[in-house]
């Protein structure tokens, strides 16, 4: 496969003034380096016409292909499809097939479409369209000629990243395959990790993370979950499920003691469902202090029969008032009954966080009961200590590792 290098420009006076955090450049260059694209500029710019032109041009000169995000809208600000239009010599002309397209987007909402969206539907002549099947605006795959000679290939995508995203893994993704020769199909599989660092991951795979590994394999971390990708390309779907099946192997022999599930968005609580709903019983979730994460988290799992609600309170004195018990151990159980679970989970306790922007929380201790169907009471005790963005939910996902071990030791 050739090797080929790319930019990525982000469009918008939200981004240059620091109103708006540029994310699509972030998962773009992210999603590029998985495809074997090298990214070697970010760029980001202001929705200024003169600007933008210029930027096109400096990154059509330098890499061989460009990703933007924004701009693509109906209003006066958004620039990126006049620019395209300039650097590629080309009038803008209208496509009818796409008019229709986004006018019958209008109707199944239930509005009328204003004539400014009718620029949407304009195309430099030899652009390709990149659909876009939940938003009006269709992005513009286009080559612009470089100033030695020979051209660059831009793909202009939206600014809103539910729908960039979608048109890129759609559309531009097999594009840039075949643009690069060779594989055709890509196929993600992501596995879920709780109980380390990056870097300590990192040492127990080993030669696993290298940028040639074939599939690769990519960590990425958010909120102290880990997540690795592996990322198979080849010339047709089976191939690529037979590259990754031996790579998951692997991994979980490595790090297969910290792993809980599979898939994209799979989280603790995911895994705690599918487990309880496995074994046909069911959770109560105590929370207490300044935080109660656990309780929204099962609570977006929806209708389950394996969560019977969650309470947030300020302390085991609340706690005892609230049950009218004498001790903790009394309290858990009668809320275990009243609930009707077969399971309690208690973090005692959500510290309060320290205030300011650059303020660090010094080491703090919280304990973890969990409660088993037999009535048995299990504790842990942990010291925690770091950034106050993250902390609260590292609580929360300790405590959920803790439970899930005790699912592990008691049979049902
Ligand atoms: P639209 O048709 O919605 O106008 P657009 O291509 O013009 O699409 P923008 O108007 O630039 O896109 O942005 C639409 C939304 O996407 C805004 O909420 C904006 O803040 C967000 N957005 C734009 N660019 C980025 C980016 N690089 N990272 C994260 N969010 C972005
Ligand atoms: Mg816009």
């Amino acid at each position: 496969m050739a090797n080929l290098t790319a930019e990525v420009i982000s469009i918008g006076d939200e981004m240059t003034s620091g109103a708006r955090l540029d994310t699509n450049g972030q998962w773009l260059s992210r999603r590029l380096g998985e495809l074997g694209i090298n990214v070697e500029y970010h760029t980001t710019v202001g929705d200024s016409l003169s600007n933008n032109v210029d930027v096109f041009r400096t990154a059509a000169n330098r890499v061989d292909i460009v990703i933007t995000t924004g701009g693509l809208g109906p209003t006066r600000d958004d620039l990126t499809r006049e620019v395209l239009g300039m650097l590629s010599s080309q009038p803008l002309e209208l496509r009818p097939e796409i008019l229709s397209q986004i006018e019958a987007m209008f109707t199944r909402r239930g509005r009328v479409m204003a004539q400014r969206n009718e620029v949407q539907a304009m195309f430099p002549a030899t652009s390709l369209v990149i659909a876009n099947p939940h938003g009006t605006a269709p992005g513009i795959d286009i080559a612009i000629p470089r100033d030695g000679g020979g051209s660059c290939r831009v793909m202009a995508l939206p600014g809103v990243p539910a729908e960039m995203k979608q048109m890129f893994e759609e559309t531009v993704a097999p594009r840039l395959m075949e643009l690069a020769g060779g594989a055709n199909h890509i196929r993600h599989h992501v596995m879920k990790f709780f109980g380390t660092g990056e870097s300590d991951m990192e040492l127990r795979l080993g030669e696993m993370i290298a940028r040639d590994r074939v599939p690769r394999v990519g960590i990425t971390v958010s909120e102290a979950t880990l997540s690795l990708r592996i990322t198979a390309m080849a010339d047709s779907e089976a191939k690529c499920l037979e590259q990754i099946e031996p790579t998951r192997v692997e991994i979980l022999e490595k790090v297969g003691d910290l792993f809980f599930g599979e898939g994209e968005g799979y989280e603790q609580y995911n895994a705690i469902d599918d487990s309880l709903r496995e074994r046909k019983e069911s959770l109560v979730i105590v929370e207490l202090g300044y935080a109660a994460p656990l309780g929204d988290w099962f609570a977006s799992l929806g209708d389950t029969p394996a969560f019977r609600g969650a309470v947030s309170l300020a302390s085991i004195d609340q706690l005892l008032q609230f049950t009218s018990c004498e001790t903790l151990p009394l309290a858990l159980s009668t809320l275990r009954t009243q609930a009707a679970a077969s399971w309690v989970l208690l973090v005692d306790r959500y510290p309060a966080l320290p205030k300011g922007e650059d303020a660090l929380l010094p080491p703090t201790e919280f304990r973890v009961d969990v409660v088993a169907p037999n009535n048995e009471m299990i504790s842990i005790e942990h010291k925690i200590a770091g950034h106050p963005d993250i902390l609260h939910a590292r609580v929360a996902k300790m405590a959920m590792a803790f439970l899930r071990q005790q699912f592990a030791a008691t049979p049902y």
